[in-house]
């Protein structure tokens, strides 16, 4: 739009805790690293866990892999903001990243499970927004499973069983996407994101900036 001053018009707003949750296969991951991707200012919870490394993952990009010792050092010593156990192994969310981000402002993503969204929402309602995607059908979700082809059968068994019991708390999220196609569901995502940026109750900026605008006296020409 032309003709607007040059005031810096930027309000300072809290962090926002952007959670998502699906059961495996249901195209979370890939719609998070699009996220990541896109330039919106989000970046990654990296979590720990104790689950064996698959090929395609790199050490400290897309989790940390601990042992089952240290993962129970970090559990007890509360340095993790939650945690849970997911298909027989650990996964927890490291507090200190996250706590740096939220006071500076920043958004995170968390990509954890419903036990783990439950936590943060206890913890920090506010700030949270959980996001759940589900896959179209539980055939498609089933033959997603097998396309990727890092898992042993035994593991896609184990998750395909366990993805019915995920899908039981999809009313515990705000929104809720159904993934029958990548870029519709993205696109959904940012929508979310872009509104939830401008929520009032996340942006105590908005006070000062409204008292200013009130002061001003504009010049009539
Ligand atoms: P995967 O082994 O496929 O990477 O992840 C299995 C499940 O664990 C996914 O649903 C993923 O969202 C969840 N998960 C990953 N990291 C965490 C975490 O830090 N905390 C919790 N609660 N769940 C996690």
């Amino acid at each position: 739009m032309s003709g607007g001053s040059s005031k810096n018009t930027t309000i300072q707003r809290r962090g926002l805790m952007l959670v998502i949750s699906s059961p495996s296969g249901a195209g979370k991951s890939t719609i998070a690293r699009n996220l990541l991707e896109s330039d919106i200012g989000l970046s990654l919870s990296v979590s720990v866990t104790t689950r064996k490394r698959r090929p395609s993952e790199i050490d400290g990009v897309h989790y940390n892999f601990i042992s089952v010792k240290e993962f129970e050092r970090l559990r007890d010593t509360d340095a993790l903001l939650e945690w849970a156990e997911v298909h027989g192994n650990y996964y927890g969310t490291p507090r200190e990243p996250v706590e740096a981000a939220m006071a500076e402002g920043r958004d995170m993503l968390f990509d954890i499970d419903w036990q783990g969204a439950l936590q943060l929402q206890e913890k920090m309602r506010a700030d949270v927004v959980a996001i759940f995607i589900l896959p179209p059908t539980m055939t498609e979700l089933q033959s997603r499973l097998h396309r990727r082809a890092e898992d042993t059968a035994e593991v896609i068994a184990t998750r395909l069983n366990n993805s019915r019991a995920e899908i039981e708390h999809w009313r515990e999220y705000d929104y809720i996407i159904v993934n029958d196609d990548l870029q519709h569901a993205y696109e959904s995502m940012r929508s979310i994101v872009s509104a939830e940026r401008l929520r009032r109750d996340r942006r105590p900026g908005l006070f000062d900036f409204v008292r200013g605008l009130l002061e001003e006296t504009p010049v009539i020409s």
